[in-house]
């Protein structure tokens, strides 16, 4: 089963989304587990403390990294086979490779960051691997670790219906997906594409790959080069 261990300064912020519809239902159902590590009580002292000011000077807090590395070490075992994780703007840009990947295995553990971001010398120390999910900055790593999480959550065999497989999907190709329609057949002036009221199954395969190339070449082109 794929088992998810989040260490993180705020546990409450867990399932949170990740409780509703699929993800939701599939943990419910037992096709994945998750759970929190919070991060605080690894910290120093009375207080508590898990951050100090960056040495060499300037703004923020850092995580410390014997702070992380203990909650880290009481939350996962040493011979534990899962990727460990890290969320950061500075790390790879997440693909639907990557999930892919992190989905067919034994789950993740994620260190979700806060402040300035944590010290170097744990993720050199526990060998994490950083992970952004895009190049804008947010507050937290908690956020991003759900989109890990729901991304590798509904592709894991049995979440989602044999109708929904996702195989055509955005990605899954290297094209982005081709217009959608549903009923009704005619809503404010606007009709259906006739070839999908054909009932010609190999046009309307034609026209959603043609659809999905010219999509592609618009707005993503970098993808039709990879
Ligand atoms: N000073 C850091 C940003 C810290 S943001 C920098 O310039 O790189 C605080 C935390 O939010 C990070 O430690 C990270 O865990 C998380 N975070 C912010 N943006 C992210 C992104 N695009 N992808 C993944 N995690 C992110």
């Amino acid at each position: 089963m794929f088992s998810a261990t989040i260490l993180t300064l705020y546990p409450e912020m867990f399932p949170g989304p990740l409780g509703i519809s699929l993800s939701g239902d599939a943990l419910a159902r037992g096709l994945w587990s998750l759970e929190t590590e919070n991060i605080r009580d690894h910290g120093i002292g009375r207080h508590k403390n898990v951050d100090d000011t960056p040495a060499g000077g300037g703004v923020g807090m850092v995580l410390r990294c014997d702070v992380l590395a203990a909650a880290l070490d009481a939350a996962v075992p040493a011979d534990d086979p899962r990727p460990k994780l890290l969320m950061t703007p500075r790390g790879k840009p997440l693909t639907q490779g990557r999930v892919r990947e992190l989905a067919a295995g034994p789950g993740v553990v994620i260190v979700c960051g806060r402040f300035e971001g944590v010290d170097e010398r744990v993720i050199e120390g526990r060998g994490l691997e950083e992970i952004s999910i895009g190049d804008y900055v947010l507050s937290g790593g908690e956020m991003a670790a759900m989109v890990v999480l729901d991304a590798c959550v509904r592709i894991i065999p049995g979440v989602m219906g044999k109708e929904a497989s996702g195989h055509d999907e955005s990605f899954e190709t290297n094209l982005l997906e081709y217009p959608q329609y549903t009923r009704p057949r005619e809503w404010e002036g606007r009709g259906l594409p006739d070839v999908l009221l054909s009932g010609n199954h190999a046009l309307i395969e034609k026209w959603r790959r043609e659809e999905a190339e010219r999509i592609t070449r618009e707005r993503r082109p970098d993808l039709l080069i990879r």
